[in-house]
């Protein structure tokens, strides 16, 4: 199969969403969860997006989906680009981008910051709830530099992230 063709079935995918994503699933990569081994399930598109690329002038077509480690609650990616895909990514910093654990009152002084601001509030709570036993709160660099981000560390591997328009 070529990837334009790939390219096509992937997009009617997004116009049915779930349903015909589960049928289309043998086109996608096996997905195994970095932290357990287990299968990435509860796969979604999470965004389609067109464009010109300016060199080239050629059509291009991005489509990102999202899974889940059922056993670790975990999301992963995969990015598609004109129906080529690479493989399952956590949306997350690398190792080498860690700084250092958060203490208990920098926790609490990112609580009270953002709670004044609504849907960033929630977002931390939600980003919090989904922390397991033994995770670690680190802070890390942004690959762009400038910024500072925050992830869950388990078993050494960030597994997350939380970015706003500042440095947390
Ligand atoms: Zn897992």
């Amino acid at each position: 199969m070529n990837g334009a063709t790939r390219n096509r079935q992937l997009l009617t995918v997004g116009s049915d969403r779930k349903g015909s994503l589960v049928k289309r699933k043998d086109y996608l990569p096996e997905g195994k969860c970095a932290i357990c081994g287990g299968e990435i399930a509860e796969i979604q598109v999470f965004s389609m997006a067109h464009g010109t690329d300016p060199n080239s002038g050629e059509r291009v077509g991005m489509v990102t989906l999202t899974g889940a480690c059922t056993h670790c609650d975990i999301d992963f990616y995969i990015y598609f680009t004109n129906g080529v895909s690479n493989d399952w990514v956590l949306k997350a910093p690398s190792a080498s981008q860690l700084l250092e654990p958060l203490t208990q009152n920098e926790i609490a002084g990112l609580n009270a910051k953002l709670q004044r601001y609504q849907t960033l509030g929630k977002s931390w709570q939600v980003f919090l709830s989904r922390a397991r036993d033994g995770d670690e709160l680190w802070r890390y660099a942004h690959a762009d530099g400038g910024i500072t981000g925050i992830t869950h560390v388990r078993c050494g591997v960030p597994i997350d992230q939380f970015e706003t328009f500042g440095s947390l």
